[in-house]
């Protein structure tokens, strides 16, 4: 899931594009709309029977290589799968998997409107901050068709589908989530980079006060229920990601796949970042004082 509050904004600047954007391009060829019943899968979870039971003589659907989607209006679901198609080779290739064999397309709805999402969110039980959720097979996301930069809701999404394809239902979920929030903020910023715009990813920020102690964060097994606790939660999950990230991605790959088979974090941490980290105990105070500089920059 992710939350649905601004929070996380990318910094773009100098928003002249040195050539015509793709996705604007993209979307003059417009997805090719088929009929519900020649999509190459029909088979939708409850979440997606939700989705489609809501104004359900209006919805549209296309494919691309990976996805199915489910949409209102070309012009907006048309750059949300080019979109899609490139996060889901970024981040497989980020966690240095193959995604070529997979065959069975993932499903994405796109909503427009808050009031769309709103009833959606009753109807599927999700808490008031979600603005955006993967369940197995499908993805759910909003797109405002008056905002030109969409977030990285979208990524964030994808993120959790390919960690779910390849590591399972069981990564811890301040894992999952912090893996989302990081390689969705950079791989957005990469989009947008490779279509002329100098973008940077704008990381969390994390007040000191909101610090949660490793052990707590690193077992949470439930979302907490105050929304700056919920987005203190994203934001440390995030930064303790990007910090083990930073030092390998080979190894922080290996770590994920130890937690999502069960392992404890000072084991996995240990079997993996064991050199870099060899006193447990101080590893706590370096990832407090990583997450302070983090702080103090501004990009
Ligand atoms: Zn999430």
């Amino acid at each position: 899931m992710i939350i649905l509050l601004a929070s996380v904004a990318l910094s773009l600047r100098a928003q002249t594009p040195a050539a015509p954007a793709a996705p604007e391009r993209q979307g003059l060829e417009g997805l090719k709309e088929i009929p519900f019943a020649a999509l190459s899968s029909q088979a939708v979870g409850v979440l997606g029977q939700a989705a489609l039971s809501l104004r359900p003589t209006e919805w549209k659907h296309a494919e691309t290589e990976n996805f199915i989607y489910h949409y209102f209006h070309s012009h907006i679901a048309t750059p949300v799968s080019v979109e899609a198609e490139f996060y889901y080779r970024v981040i497989a290739k980020d966690l240095g998997k193959d995604t070529s064999h997979w065959e069975r397309k993932a499903h994405i709805f796109v909503f427009e409107s808050a009031d769309d999402w709103s009833q959606f969110q009753t109807k599927a039980h999700l808490d008031p901050w979600t603005g955006g959720i993967h369940a197995r097979n499908e993805l759910f996301i909003t797109r405002d068709p008056a905002q030109k930069f969409k977030g990285n809701a979208l990524g964030h999404e994808t993120a959790h589908l390919v960690v779910n394809r390849f590591y399972g239902d069981n990564v811890p979920l301040w894992l999952n989530e912090g893996y989302a929030e990081y390689i969705s903020l950079v791989s957005y910023a990469t989009f947008y980079r490779a279509r002329g715009y100098q973008a940077r990813p704008h990381f969390h920020n994390l007040p000191a006060t909101d610090f949660l102690p490793l052990k707590q964060l690193t077992e949470m097994v439930t979302y907490p229920t105050e929304v700056r606790q919920v987005v203190a939660f994203y934001s440390e999950s995030e930064v303790l990601v990007r910090f083990l990230s930073g030092e390998d991605k080979a190894k922080f790959a290996q770590f994920l796949d130890l937690l999502s088979k069960g392992s404890t974090f000072d084991t996995a941490l240990r079997v993996t970042f064991g050199n870099r980290f060899p006193l447990a105990a101080n590893f706590e105070n370096e990832f407090k004082s990583y997450a302070n500089s983090a702080l103090l920059r501004k990009d």
